[in-house]
């Protein structure tokens, strides 16, 4: 791979197959979110749809299908989303599909199509996909790509050669990253990251953790009474590149382990670690459970069309009654 290199393993599998003349016609490739997946899949199909492939199977960059692939114009290549964000992959378009790839490849070599996110394909596609997938068409290798392979039909699942992304080594990953950013503080980034490379690295070029600290305040502030919730909520919404509910839930799980005895090390945000501290002090567990069981939940409402302020407005209120319940 070119230059994410904790994916180096994975792309020699890959390439493997591709030497060994044996390439799936079905490749499931999952792993959290930041690990370069959609990246791995690109760089192969490249590789597969490469009239001249390099050494270690890379594609050439610079034959006729590379520069067309390059273009987004290459005609044996298909990516498929949903039309919309926030919306299911549809029956409609797997069946557009699959009447694309009845008909033969342009060119002479492996066509190629890229699901992402797969587990977004509602029950109806899905299973469109899988008669598709009983009866694959010659030269043609489609690339499902999810985060949540739990979400996808088991059927599917089984009918894929897996590529599973692991995390990746801390020490390699610092090391990574401090080629890549003049930030400092990449430990602290790379855990507010909860590990994932890629989105260290946006959080690192957005500077994310300034405004972490200043919601973190806001957050500190509410429980002390000092500002509303709701005016809060309010800020919040604007600010569309903050992963919030994903900043509380490990603010609440920090919480729940500044219980015990932990260096900082162990925590989402060690930098926060006094604070947290305090805070649990004066807060019973059973509210902390609850409000962490909210932020799961409302999680899996972030990816539809759901009223943000409202969300945050009740998990807000939520956490400034829990820290109210318990001063008494
Ligand atoms: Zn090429």
């Amino acid at each position: 791979m070119s230059n994410l290199p904790w994916l180096e393993p994975y792309w020699q599998h890959l390439s493997d197959y591709s030497s060994q003349n044996r390439v799936p016609q079905a490749l499931l490739i999952s792993g959290h979110k930041g690990f370069g997946k959609l990246q791995l899949a690109r760089e192969y199909t490249a590789a597969l749809l490469c009239d001249n492939p390099q050494q270690k199977g890379l594609a050439c960059e610079c034959c006729n299908s590379c520069l067309l692939f390059k273009a987004q114009s290459h005609p044996d290549f298909i990516q498929l989303q949903p039309l919309e964000a926030g919306k299911n992959i549809t029956i409609d378009q797997i069946r557009q599909l699959i009447t694309r790839l009845s008909l033969k490849p342009q060119f002479d070599g492996y066509r190629v199509v890229i699901i992402e996110p797969a587990e977004l394909m509602n029950n109806a596609a899905a299973n469109a996909f899988l008669k598709y997938l009983e009866e694959p068409t010659e030269r043609t290798v489609v690339i499902l790509i999810t985060d949540k392979p739990t979400r996808l039909l088991a059927t599917i699942v089984s009918r894929c050669q897996k590529i599973a992304i692991n995390q990746p080594d801390k020490a390699a990953l610092n090391s990574w990253l401090k080629q890549h950013t003049q930030q400092e503080n990449i430990s602290l980034i790379l855990s507010l990251a909860q590990g994932s490379p890629l989105l260290a690295l946006q959080y690192a070029n957005e500077n994310i953790l300034k405004l972490r600290n200043e919601c973190f305040e806001a957050w500190l502030n509410i429980s002390q009474q000092h500002i509303h919730p709701i005016i809060v909520a309010e800020n919040w919404i604007k600010l569309t590149e903050a992963p919030l509910l994903t900043w509380m839930t490990t603010w609440i799980i920090d919480l729940i382990k500044c219980r015990f005895p932990i260096n900082s090390d162990g925590l989402y945000n060690p930098d926060k670690k006094d604070h947290l501290q305090s805070l649990v002090e004066r807060i019973e567990s059973k509210g902390l459970y609850e409000l962490y069981d909210l932020l799961l939940i409302r999680q899996k409402l972030l990816d539809t069309t759901v009223n943000k302020q409202l969300l945050y407005e009740e998990i807000l209120i939520t956490w400034s009654d829990l820290n109210l319940r318990n001063k008494t």
